[in-house]
């Protein structure tokens, strides 16, 4: 039997003067937020976000996937609404990435932004998560390189986060507790200051989940801190080896204020000041102090150009059907097309009518559906290459009629040809098409055979 054992902390950074992220640990709930929005919105946003995720997680039912989807939806809508009931609001959001032990056992791990998630495993750090941001898809597309997105002017700019749409579209990734795994979430202050070659360094020189988290947030520092850090380091243990295991064992580090969480209790989430900073992106502040670094630009939203994988979401099950009607149509019109049309043709010397088109349509033979009294020697020769081909008529019927129409004239072009008798006929006036239209309109070929009814 799997457990989760974890480390958490967090730091306003070098620059900035307020802390907009917010982080969760209640096991075996762990996540990071990470809000943006004017005045306090920002980590109204974020905390808020967190506490919904708690509640709905942990207010009912078994541990589940589906649970955890669920809760990020209510605090999607928990931000919403308080953006859209206070003006001053207007605009907030947050990331959200977070982690449970669900039942199977089996972790499941949702994503909105641009925070990460990742695990060490066998001494290898892989990044599970996607970021939606534009550079991020930029890079996905080919269009720019990893080296070149992390100096990208335009790398501020999200195209997915939590509260600024009534609905939100969220990514879902299921992994294996394996033990001896550690996964690390963290907004995005740590990456953009620390590379994964010494984050995979430090994970793997602290053993103990909360010194991992407070060497990995001071490192963010001293290499620049240009933005808040919040990171949360959750280590998979066999739960029979692991004596120590405690159910708060969480230990909080960094310049937050916090108490570790309780069992199903509100989500401890971490709030430091506001950062006062608009939602539109570009400057930094004008009263910056001249000996200040100026804060980075803080994140704007745009809306996403392009589908996202693994979006297990109401959304993606409505495309995933839309497609599957379209193609059972396409399937559907091609056998209509197929089995629409009979032919006239040979089999042998016999003259036969088939349904269907000749040759086939992708796969789809055409039936054989009568075999006239005819051969090739009851009609003109010309008409023999035609019957070769398959001559396309639009029914049954017409098609019995055209076989009926090649004797007809193969009958007068016999009598054509016969010595004159004391009582000529009329039918060397009329052309066979028309004699046969004319006096055979309901004159079926004479049938021996129905290979299908
Ligand atoms: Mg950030």
């Amino acid at each position: 039997m799997v457990a989760l054992r974890a480390g958490a902390a967090t730091h306003v950074g070098q620059v900035r003067t307020n802390n907009q992220d917010s982080h969760l640990a209640a096991d075996p709930l762990y996540a990071v937020a990470d809000g943006m929005g004017g005045a306090a919105a920002g980590e109204v946003a974020s905390a808020l976000a967190i506490e919904a995720l708690s509640n709905g997680f942990h207010r009912s039912g078994e541990p589940s996937a589906d649970l955890l989807i669920h809760a990020a939806q209510a605090a999607n809508r928990a931000v919403w609404d308080e953006a859209a009931a206070n003006p001053e609001m207007r605009g907030m959001g947050t990331t959200l990435v977070a982690i449970a032990l669900v039942d199977g056992p089996e972790l499941a791990i949702i994503n909105i932004g641009d925070s990460r998630l990742y695990v060490l495993h066998d001494h290898e750090l892989r990044q599970i998560t996607f970021d939606h941001n534009l550079v991020a898809e930029m890079v996905a597309e080919g269009r720019i390189t990893p080296a070149e997105a992390e100096v990208h002017p335009r790398r501020n700019i999200m195209t997915r986060a939590l509260g600024v749409e009534p609905e939100v579209a969220i990514d879902l990734f299921v992994e294996e507790p394996v033990p001896g795994d550690r996964y690390l979430l963290c907004s995005d202050g740590l990456p953009r200051e620390v590379h994964d070659g010494l984050i995979t360094s430090l994970l793997e020189r602290f053993s103990d989940p909360a010194e991992a988290a407070r060497e990995l947030v001071d490192e963010a520092n001293r290499r620049g801190g240009g933005d808040n850090i919040t990171v949360v380091v959750v280590d998979i243990v066999d739960q029979a080896d692991d004596a120590t295991l405690a159910a708060n064992e969480l230990t909080v580090a960094g310049d937050a204020t916090t108490a570790p969480a309780a069992p199903g209790g509100p989500a401890p989430a971490l709030l430091e000041a506001v950062r006062d900073a608009d939602t539109t992106g570009g400057e930094a502040p004008s009263d910056q102090p001249p000996d200040q670094p100026a804060e980075p630009a803080p994140a704007t939203w745009r809306l996403p150009n392009r589908p996202t994988r693994s979006v297990l979401t109401g959304r993606v099950v409505g495309f995933v059907l839309l497609f599957l009607i379209i193609v059972i149509g396409a399937a559907a019109g091609v056998v209509w097309y197929a089995r629409s049309s009979y032919f006239v043709g040979l089999k042998g010397s016999q003259i036969v009518i088939y349904q269907g088109r000749p040759g086939g349509v992708l796969g789809i033979n055409p039936t054989l559906r009568r075999t006239t009294a005819y051969s090739t020697s009851d009609v003109l020769d010309s008409a023999v290459p035609v019957l070769r081909a398959g001559k396309e008529e639009a029914s049954l019927t017409d098609a019995e009629n055209y076989v009926q129409s090649l004797h007809n004239a193969y009958q007068e072009s016999q009598q054509n040809a016969a010595p004159p008798t004391t009582t000529p006929t009329s039918s060397t006036t009329v052309s066979p098409t028309t004699t046969v239209a004319a006096t055979t309109p309901a004159t079926a070929a004479p049938v021996t055979t129905a290979a299908q009814p």
